[in-house]
């Protein structure tokens, strides 16, 4: 059995976790949609190497329980949402849709800061 080691989103380079989750040109795309209002945020993940690191520096936020609840799940509802379409793509050849990712992951911290 031959194991691919490139990236399955991106196709481009070999894939570590840092590149899948963080620096992968299909994660930058997902993340500059997630992060459209929070473009200091968006910056800090050219700053970081791994993804413990990404969710270290993850900046809290002040206002009512609920946005703070959701913006706090962001990061890790995230990271959830690019495996799953990485596994979707490698394990059932599903197109890699960074729109679908999005809303996933905004409906997967909606979800969570209901609960
Ligand atoms: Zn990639």
């Amino acid at each position: 059995m031959e194991i691919d080691i490139l990236c399955p989103m991106c196709s481009c380079i070999q894939e570590t976790t840092s590149h899948l989750f963080l620096h992968c040109s299909k994660a930058l795309q997902f993340w500059s949609g997630l992060l459209l209002s929070q473009h200091n945020t968006y910056l800090q993940l050219f700053t970081v190497d791994c993804v413990n690191e990404w969710f270290f520096c993850w900046p809290s936020k002040t206002g009512n329980m609920f946005t703070v609840k959701v913006w706090k799940y962001l990061p890790y509802a995230a990271v959830l949402t690019i495996w799953k379409h990485r596994n979707g793509k490698i394990f059932k050849d599903r197109p890699v849709m960074i729109h679908k990712m999005q809303l996933e992951t905004k409906g997967l911290v909606w979800f969570w800061g209901g609960n």
